[in-house]
């Protein structure tokens, strides 16, 4: 029975990273009719964020990939929360002390600081371990004397020396790191807390994770966590790794990091705290992306179905995963290319899906609408032309309100009282029964008054919405009704 885990660590917003991970944990699951498990890291208590776990959780919903198991939905493997865990992990630490492969170790702040002057790129481990005051280089006594004083310590994982560790990556394939390259982590911390290294390990084994499916940024972690599950006696039930193809910056030069500052680091969604990483608060949500395009999109950073097809709705893609098509190399990441998607999806979508999201638009910008059938109207009429959500507030505010100030140097030179004069006897019997007949009464109209229709239409387009842009504009007329287009023919000519 397959079960996979998304393990944020609670210390800030959901990047592109992250999600794309949760994504890819999500789709494999529902593909083998199996578990997805949202575990909250967060033994790390000085980087916490307060909200952060919500905060997460309300992305993954936003998304449509929510958890089958989480802290607030939990299933029979908590707890959900590592730090609730924290009981457990002291006594697997103590145990691979006993078996030798892990020892106590005593250094002050002070000490390490001392080493690491003394010793460039100094790492704690089997060329070092033996001049730091640990269990290895105290007698028996002494070592029991310090517990006894309640002294602060750490335990480390004591790394063999001259070994390779392999394993299968279900990405990469063999993967193998020699463990004199390999330096001692930290497995619990003196607050008592295990670090993630120890954590992951315990927690992989008491939920029953079967696939770890992670960025590639931790593959340097591997071995250290192939070798707990050996020492702790469960290598039989070892997840399969699978490490992600690292997110790139669009001309493929550097890792694409949420410490970028620009729209590259946009979150999934605002932060309602200052997010330590320093990124701005506006995430994909607000600036008007679509759920359904937003996963698209993450899902092709790194995966695609073996033909050039890129756009897919999320069921589409749960049927459709396998491992075997995810990328081992970086995958770009390109702001222009996720608007690409969510204009294709936008154009795709009924009017009826994109009634909510696009009336929440119009009121942030004031526009209360009251008449919903007349709003989706607008929206088939205009949505090719919207990009981002908020595109339908510029696209169809002039529907709600006449033009506030128009773009008088599109017309003004050519302008003449001619123009004014037939403009006044167009609206005196203006009748709009559809657009192709009212198309043609103009251009019947301006003939006779000795106009190339061509003249006559872009000014008609400026009164009614203000500038050169919109659908056709016997289509606008018509929406707008007869008596509001006079008003706006007198409001323009005045
Ligand atoms: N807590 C780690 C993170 O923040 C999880 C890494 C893993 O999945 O093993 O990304």
């Amino acid at each position: 029975k397959v079960r996979v885990r998304f393990a944020p660590s609670p210390t800030g917003g959901l990047h592109l990273g992250g999600v794309r991970t949760a994504l890819f944990n999500y789709l494999f699951a529902r593909k083998n009719n199996g578990t997805f498990v949202l575990r909250v890291e967060d033994t790390d208590q000085n980087r916490f964020v307060e909200g952060a776990e919500e905060y997460i959780v309300d992305c993954l919903n936003w998304c449509g990939i929510t958890p089958d198991e989480s802290p607030s939905n939990p299933g029979n493997y908590g707890p959900y929360r590592q730090s609730e865990r924290k009981p457990s992990y002291r006594k697997f630490a103590e145990q691979l002390i006993s078996d030798g492969y892990a020892y106590y170790a005593f250094d002050t702040p002070d000490e390490l600081d001392a080493k690491r002057k003394e010793i460039p790129n100094f790492q704690y481990g089997q060329t070092t371990r033996m001049q730091m005051r640990n269990s290895l280089t105290l007698t028996i006594s002494e070592v029991e004397d310090l517990l006894a004083a309640k002294t602060p310590h750490v335990i480390r994982i004591k790394v063999p020396e001259n070994e390779i560790v392999h394993f299968t990556d279900l990405i990469r394939g063999d993967v193998s790191f020699e463990t004199s390259l390999v330096d001692d982590k930290v497995l619990l911390k003196a607050d008592g807390m295990p670090t993630y290294h120890l954590a992951v390990v315990v927690d992989d084994k008491a939920m029953e994770i079967t696939h770890a499916f992670r960025g590639e940024e931790w593959l340097p972690s591997a071995p250290t966590h192939i070798l707990l599950w050996k020492y702790l006696g469960w290598e039989a039930d070892m997840p399969q790794w699978a490490h992600l193809p690292l997110i790139l910056k669009p001309d493929g030069h550097g890792k694409l990091s949420k410490r970028d500052g620009d729209r590259l680091g946009f979150p999934v969604y605002a932060m309602n705290w200052t997010d330590p990483t320093g990124s701005t608060t506006n995430g994909f949500k607000e600036m008007g992306f679509l759920p359904e395009a937003f996963v698209n999109m993450l899902a092709l950073l790194g995966w695609n179905d073996g033909t050039d097809q890129e756009l897919f709705s999320l069921k589409e893609m749960e049927e459709k995963f396998s491992i075997d098509r995810i990328s081992k190399a970086g995958a770009k990441f390109d702001f222009e290319k996720a608007k690409w998607y969510n204009h294709e999806w936008i154009k795709q979508s009924s009017a009826e899906s994109l009634h909510v999201p696009v009336k929440n638009e119009l009121q942030k910008a004031e526009i209360n609408v009251s008449d919903d059938a007349f709003l989706n109207t607008i929206i088939d009429l205009i949505k090719d032309r919207c990009t981002l959500l908020p595109d339908f507030v510029a696209q169809s505010g002039y529907f709600f309100a006449s033009p506030k100030a128009y773009d008088v140097a599109a017309v003004k030179p050519k302008w003449t009282e001619e123009k004014a004069a037939f403009f006044n006897a167009y609206a005196e019997n203006l009748s709009l029964t559809d657009a192709v007949s009212a198309e043609e009464a103009f251009k019947t109209l301006a003939a006779e008054k000795g106009f190339k229709p061509g003249e006559l239409m872009l000014p008609f387009r400026i009164m009614l919405v203000g500038g050169k842009f919109g659908p056709g504009v016997f289509d606008i007329a018509l929406l707008l009704g007869v008596e509001e287009t006079k008003a706006r023919i007198a409001k323009a000519i005045a």
